[in-house]
């Protein structure tokens, strides 16, 4: 069976925020900072710090890196909780208030699908953690969600195959996206004789 290239964990959360943001990143390199970003690395700062610690009866390991071959897939988890039974339990920590993301979700399950095939015993549920709010939303790992994430992974890797970056559509989203002025989804997301209309006003 060839070796399938690893993805980067985080890209899934990049595709199902937007396709196009996946691709701008992985296939042309482009990183940017927003707000948002700033924040979320605030947010990040002391669970990227690898290390272990241990409270009531809990071990925390912080930032350790996990795998998936099947899927192709590596990344590292913000925080990995042992539980006396020997159950482990991933928490991701996002900046904002406590609410339901879908993509969220599918990177955390994707850290348990990774998980699942390092140690070979079931990962049930995990957790994200909104930074803003300080409150801690349960996710489990359903037929459901494993499904959809593993499907999403599928199209990523469809994507990244494909070679291409597919054209802008401007949304909601676009507002709080960091690569909003590269990507320039406004002029981007034109339909084609507008879209040459708009690049020849920057003609000299
Ligand atoms: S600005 Fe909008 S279309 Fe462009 S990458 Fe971001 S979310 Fe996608």
């Amino acid at each position: 069976m060839p070796v399938k290239e690893m993805l980067p964990l985080s890209l899934l959360n990049d595709y199902l925020y937007c396709p196009r943001r996946a691709a701008l990143k992985i296939m042309e390199g482009w990183r940017a900072e927003n707000s948002h970003t700033v924040r979320g690395d605030i947010v990040h700062e002391h669970a990227d710090l690898p290390g272990y610690e241990v409270a009531k009866n809990v071990t925390l390991l912080r930032a350790l890196p996990v795998f998936s071959d099947r899927l192709g897939l590596s990344g590292k988890c913000d925080v990995i909780e042992r539980h006396a039974d020997g159950s482990l339990l991933p928490v991701e920590y996002k900046k904002g208030k406590r609410r339901q993301f879908e993509n969220d979700d599918a990177q955390l399950c994707a850290q348990a699908l990774c998980l699942e095939e390092m140690f070979g015993f079931p990962i049930q549920c995990g957790a994200v953690f909104h930074a803003e709010s300080k409150r801690r939303r349960e996710v489990l790992f359903t037929p459901e969600l494993r499904g959809l994430t593993e499907q999403a992974i599928s199209q990523l890797r469809q994507l990244v195959d494909a070679g291409r970056v597919p054209p802008a559509q401007f949304k909601p989203a676009c507002e709080e996206c960091s690569l909003f002025k590269i990507c320039l989804p406004r002029v981007t997301s034109l339909p084609a004789s507008l879209g040459r209309a708009a690049a020849r006003l920057f003609e000299t």
